[in-house]
């Protein structure tokens, strides 16, 4: 199956713990292919004041289950020190899978345990800029392709490249 994923930080060493956690995805999903975006510096989106953000997006593809992925992702959330209290409040890390399935074809799912595609990844710019990035020609069930939705713009929400991939 085809992977979209988002990860992101703003508490530590922020992009040193996105780089680590994309690497632990990739070998805790077994994923045979995989590619990264940039790491962006993003503001916040909703929740208290807080740092900014380091956002990436990863894809991959993987034979793991998607409930499955999510239980390693969230076992290397718990290992970076995630703890949740406050609603989007400040975080070690977060790994959210914002599409899987047939690139082609997303599985949809409105299971609150698992909502796919993830149903506020079409109003982010820090996944949707990312996830450009990588493959400029992806679409969102019900959404539409995402070059689209970024051309339309999004208010308030500042992200730019914070280190350029491949560097
Ligand atoms: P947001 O979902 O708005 O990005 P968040 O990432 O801070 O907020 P979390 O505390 O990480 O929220 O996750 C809350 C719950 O969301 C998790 O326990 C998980 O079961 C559920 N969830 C539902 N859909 C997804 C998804 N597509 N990816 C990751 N978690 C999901
Ligand atoms: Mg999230
Ligand atoms: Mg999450």
């Amino acid at each position: 199956m085809h992977y979209v994923i988002g990860v992101g930080s703003n508490l530590g060493d922020a992009p040193a713990s996105v780089r680590r956690a994309m690497h632990d995805v990739e070998e805790g999903l077994e994923a045979i292919d995989a590619r990264r975006s940039s790491l962006y510096r993003t503001s916040p989106v909703g929740g208290p004041e807080q740092p900014d953000f380091v956002n990436a997006v990863l894809v991959l593809e993987s034979e793991m289950a998607p409930a499955a992925a999510l239980e390693v992702m969230q076992g290397i959330e718990q290992r970076a020190g995630r703890v949740r209290d406050v609603r989007w409040g400040p975080r070690t890390l977060d790994l959210d899978i914002v599409a899987v399935g047939d690139a082609s074809d997303y599985v949809v799912s409105e299971d609150p345990v698992l909502t796919l595609p993830h149903p506020r990844a079409h109003e982010r710019a820090f996944v949707l800029i990312p996830w450009r990035e990588i493959e400029p020609e992806a679409s969102l069930p019900g959404v539409g392709p995402i070059a689209a939705v970024i051309e339309a713009g999004f208010d308030d929400q500042d992200i730019e490249v914070l280190v350029e991939e491949g560097t």
